[in-house]
């Protein structure tokens, strides 16, 4: 689950990390009274959205030359001004796809004179099984392209879960960033702070792009983008009560009350598999035979009719989806639930797209029974080669 700018701003707060004040709003009509409630003379108004890469995006409805969606202003009319052209429209990023975003949020924050941009994020480490600081100077740039081209400019800390951010742990964070003076003496407050709400809130990430040295000497959090461990989500209420669904997939809103786990891609060919890694395997061949995924989806072992037919019904009402290949092995999973969950899905939703079919395992037999007497036009898989060419030769 990801939240916006704003609110991972509010947690870090919490935990005692330095971020500006700031005022979010959702109509222009806000704007002036949320300026008004900053010292000025500097503001930023900038756009909540889901995505990073926001300051370099582009406004759909707006001219070409036109700011993007992170602005400073220098008076209070001159953020009125900005909100009223920002808020509404649909926001094009890097990091949002074609399609955009559209503001419905606007942060009115307090700005900062900035004397360096750095970059900061924590995340699990999976070599190390555990958290590091990944830290860099080329803050406020696109960090995997740093990674790229750079590589020797990123640094990783790998913290000891023990012991917590030990303070050669800090020393080294401000070395590699070459912190003196008020800014080092912030890190030794900050790094720790950070951890502490990574690890409290169950983070996934946390990145701070720019963490930035005022011109005063001082660190402050300029950009904060934070997502949690859906696993662990259901002891954070509080978290758990930040969540913005109108940010989210409506498809993967739906997969998620069913606890089904789906996530939406690109292509045109629907998928309803078991187990994760057949689905990854579902998802690798059909791009094999030269077409793409228009998800990932893994029913699970223990699935029953409702939830299958559940899932069946999110892949048929994306409108990309031009086939769908069913890829069942059943171990836990029963065939012929499967079987029974899409007819169910079908007479109720129908099928307007061609249905290729796999079955093989725990009651395979009973479950293309099933298939065969229900009327549907189905084309029958012998493996998993055979369905991939299959679908991918109805879809065309
Ligand atoms: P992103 O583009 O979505 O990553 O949004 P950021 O919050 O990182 O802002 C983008 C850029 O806007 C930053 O890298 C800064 O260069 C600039 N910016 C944001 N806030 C301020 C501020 O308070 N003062 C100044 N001078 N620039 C800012
Ligand atoms: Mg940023």
């Amino acid at each position: 689950m990801n939240i916006h700018e704003y609110q991972a701003k509010q947690v870090l707060k919490g935990f005692g990390a330095p971020v500006a004040e700031g005022v979010p709003i959702t109509s222009a009509d806000q704007a002036e009274a949320a300026a008004k409630q900053l010292p000025g003379p500097l503001y930023v108004v900038k756009s909540q959205i889901h995505a990073g890469g926001r300051g370099k995006g582009k406004f759909k409805e707006l001219p070409a030359d036109a700011k993007g969606g992170v602005r400073l202003a220098f008076s209070i009319e001159d953020v009125v001004k900005n909100a009223k052209e920002m808020l509404g429209n649909t926001l094009v990023t890097a990091q949002t796809g074609e399609a955009g975003k559209q503001v419905n949020r606007l942060y009115i924050e307090d700005g900062a004179d900035i004397a360096r941009e750095l970059y900061c994020s924590l995340l699990v480490d999976r070599q190390y099984g555990r958290v590091a600081f990944v830290v860099s100077t080329e803050g406020g740039m696109d960090i995997e392209a740093v990674a790229h081209d750079t590589p020797e400019k990123i640094q990783t800390i790998v913290i000891d879960p023990a012991t917590g951010v030990t303070e050669a742990d800090v020393a080294a964070i401000n070395a590699a960033y070459g912190l003196t003076g008020d800014a080092a003496e912030d890190g030794k407050s900050l790094f720790p702070a950070l951890y502490k709400a990574f690890v409290e809130k169950d983070m996934a990430m946390l990145e701070v792009n720019p963490l930035i040295v005022m011109e005063n000497g001082r660190l402050r959090v300029l950009d904060a983008k934070v997502s949690f461990d859906g696993n662990a989500l259901f002891r954070h209420e509080d978290m758990r009560a930040l969540r913005d669904e109108t940010e989210e997939d409506a498809k993967e809103i739906e997969a998620s009350k069913w606890d089904l786990a789906y996530v939406s891609l690109d292509g045109n060919i629907g998928c309803m598999v078991n187990g994760a890694g057949l689905a990854m395997a579902t998802m690798d061949i059909i791009k094999l035979y030269g077409k793409e995924p228009a998800n990932f989806c893994d029913v699970g072992g223990g699935a029953g009719k409702e939830k299958v037919a559940a899932a069946f019904k999110i892949i048929t009402a994306d409108p990309n989806v031009q086939g769908i290949l069913v890829n069942i092995f059943g171990g836990i999973m029963k065939c012929d639930v499967i079987a029974e969950g899409v007819v169910a899905a079908v007479k109720e939703v129908g099928l307007k797209v061609p249905l290729v079919v796999r079955l093989e395992g725990t009651n395979a037999e009973l479950g293309k029974k099933i298939l065969n007497e229900s009327g549907l036009t189905i084309q029958a898989a012998d493996d998993l080669d055979d369905a991939a060419q299959k679908i991918v030769a109805a879809v065309g």
